[in-house]
């Protein structure tokens, strides 16, 4: 699996259509001060799923949306696509390539699609659980993370290695259960109250 393509729209400082095509391998991105080297992992990492507009280095997250220049109009609208390639499919789904598009529309209206079918933010993260490529994963290692994963608190540091042995999923899965189960013991006891009134 690797990121085979990031397509750009309207996201930050890229106003107009703009295609990255990453190869397997490493890739280095390189240019001067202020030319949207970090605007593209902040691309990767909002269309992953990223909530906070703070990791994308932004006070609100509409700030991911063109703002115009001098000489260009803002734009309505930002998406960005991330192609994954799944030939040795890790993604649990039947695509040899996984296609993860996000918008955002200026009245903050989001819309999230996997291979141009629309779907819930949930689904984009259970599709990428476990793999390490979330944005909470291992996969996009920003500026001071590795000062930070050094100095984490031991719990924390576990999270990476639970992402790693891929536990993730039936942890959150696990939690999910035992929040239903409450409920459910909840409402029975509710039943037995009424019950117990009635008789
Ligand atoms: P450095 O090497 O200094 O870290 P960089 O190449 O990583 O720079 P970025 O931080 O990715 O550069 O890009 C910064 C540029 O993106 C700035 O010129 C900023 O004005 C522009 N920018 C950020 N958000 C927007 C936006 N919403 N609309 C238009 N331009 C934006």
């Amino acid at each position: 699996m690797y990121f085979k393509r990031l397509e750009m729209h309207g996201f930050k400082s890229f106003a107009e259509p703009v295609v990255i095509e990453f190869h397997e391998g490493v890739t280095c991105i390189v240019g001067p001060n202020g030319s949207g080297k970090s605007n593209i992992s902040d691309a990767i990492r909002w269309v992953l799923g990223e909530q906070s507009p703070k990791a994308l280095r932004g006070g609100k997250m509409e700030e991911v949306i063109f703002a115009g220049t001098a000489d260009r109009k803002s734009r309505g609208m930002a998406e960005v696509t991330l192609v994954i390639d799944n030939s040795t499919g890790i993604l649990d789904i039947d695509y040899n390539e996984v296609a993860i598009t996000r918008r955002m529309y200026r009245s903050g209206e989001s819309e999230y699609l996997i291979n141009n079918n629309q779907c819930r933010l949930r689904d984009i993260r259970e599709l990428i659980m476990d793999t390490g490529i979330g944005v909470d994963g291992y996969s996009l290692i920003g500026q001071g993370k590795i000062s930070d994963i050094v100095s984490n608190k031991p719990e924390s540091r576990r999270e990476i290695f639970e992402e790693a042995a891929g536990v993730v999923m039936y942890k959150s899965k696990k939690a999910e259960a035992e929040r239903k189960l409450g409920s459910t013991s909840n409402n029975l006891e509710r039943v037995s109250d009424i019950i117990a009134e009635i008789e």
